[in-house]
This record gives C-alpha cells, structure tokens and sequence, in this order.
C-alpha cells in the first residue's frame, strides 16, 4: 500500500515540475516576444506618477526600475497599497504578524527604490476581498482613491493589467479606473503586467488585444537597485511559484498603455 501511494506521490509531483517548467518556458517565449517584437521602447519620463498596487510587493515586480529611474531624477512618484496583504502567510510567520511584516518589507523595498514612507500609503483593506466589496464599501474606496488623485494630481499612474489573471488585481484596476473618472483627472495610463504571462500553455486563453499597445522601457541603469528591492520580499519570494521571478529580474519592464 505504502509503495502504491509513494508512486501516486511521485507521478503528482512529475507533473507539477513538468508543469511548472512548461508556464517557466512559456512565460519566458511570450515576455520576449512582447519586448522584442510587440512592443515600442519608450523612455522613463520626468512626468509625475502614482503607482496602484493591491499588495505589497506587486509595484516593486512590475515597476520597480521605472520607479528607481524617477526617483533618481526627484520627480515624486507615490505608492499606493489597496489591500493588506494578510492572506499570503508563508509557515514561518504567525498569521497576526504577516501585516506588519509585509509593511516593512514594502518600506524596505521602496527606500531602496528612492520613495520615501510619506510618499507610501498603505490602504489596509482585506487582501482577496476586492471583488466581493458591497456596493457601499466600493464606492468608499474609490472615494479615497480619487481623495489621493486629487491630492497629488499625478500625470502618470500605474495599475495591474486589467486581466490580470488574479482577483484583486484586476479588482485594483477597475477601482483605479473609477476613481479616475471620478476626481477628472487627464492623466496617462500604464497598466503593468504580473500574472497575466504567468499561464499554462495547455489552457492558456491570451488574447491579442491583451498585450496590444505595449511599451517597453530600459531599466539597465537601476536593475540592481530593483534586485535588492525584490529581496527584501522575503516572505513572498519563497512562497512565489518557482521561475516566477525570472522574468522580473530582466533589464526591460513591460507597459500596456489603457
Ligand atoms: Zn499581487
């Protein structure tokens, strides 16, 4: 019996490695792609931004260097979490402690960036309750939201894909895009990918129209900058997919322009 189950064990885990090596490959083919044949190379510019991200360590992933890179010029970039991030608990860490320990790191991450703690704000709204808001509780969050917009006035803002292939991601792009009409902001819009390449090829549904209208940016001046602020992740590295980062360590970071 002990030797049957022990071989179940063993097929289960052959197909997840296949498995994980195959999204590893095919992420690794559709960001090239992307980046060398897609999409058009922009320059960071001096414009100022608020960078949308629904948990802490999502901004530094997919807009780590184009912060790095305005922040080496001063131009004031704010970050805004939308939730508290206490559903990604590695074992490690007692589940009372996992906000804190996510706030810290984001202030870690993002001083290394160049963004300051006042500059950072920190929602605190339930992680994985984005889209299960009541009709109430969403029209208050998109007030504070457009309350920020208002306040900074930003000429750029960064938000998740709107198909993100995770709730609270694209959950964080429709509050965003609300608030935005709310507070009459003209304002240009980059929506940064995170999970949206991170599919299995045997069921991918990736549609075109997706990806169309991609930028692409250098951001070989600042990519040890955006290492170190990934690192200072450590209670979301080690619970991310295997070759998840891979792609987040290159010298490029992908835009798709809403
Ligand atoms: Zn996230």
């Amino acid at each position: 019996m002990k030797t049957k189950i022990n071989t179940v064990q063993k097929n289960i885990n052959l197909r997840e490695f296949i498995s994980s090596k195959l999204r590893q490959i095919y992420c690794t083919i559709l960001f090239n792609w992307i980046l060398h044949i897609k999409s058009k190379q922009i320059a960071v510019t001096e414009k100022t931004a608020i960078v949308f991200a629904p948990h802490q360590d999502d901004e530094t992933f997919g807009c780590g260097g184009m912060i790095a890179i305005k922040r080496a010029k001063k131009v004031p970039v704010n970050v805004v979490f939308l939730t508290d991030g206490k559903r990604s608990i590695p074992e490690w860490i007692k589940p009372e402690e996992i906000i804190k320990i996510r706030q810290e790191e984001a202030l870690t991450a993002l001083n290394i960036l160049g963004v300051a703690a006042s500059a950072t704000h920190f929602l605190g709204h339930g992680d994985a309750t984005l889209t299960q808001l009541s009709h109430e509780e969403r029209r208050l969050i998109i007030t504070q939201l457009s309350e920020l917009l208002k306040a900074y006035k930003p000429e750029e803002i960064y938000l998740p894909h709107r198909k993100d292939r995770h709730l609270d991601h694209e959950a964080t792009y429709n509050l965003v895009k609300d608030a935005i009409a709310l507070s009459n902001l003209n304002v240009e819009i980059f929506q940064y990918p995170v999970w949206i390449l991170w599919q299995n090829p045997l069921s991918s549904n990736l549609k075109l129209q997706e990806i169309s209208g991609s930028y692409c940016i250098s951001i070989h001046t600042v990519q040890d900058q955006k290492k170190q602020a990934i690192a200072s992740y450590k209670s979301q590295i080690t619970t991310l997919p295997p070759g998840f980062l891979t792609r987040f360590l290159s010298p490029y970071e992908i835009f798709i322009k809403s």
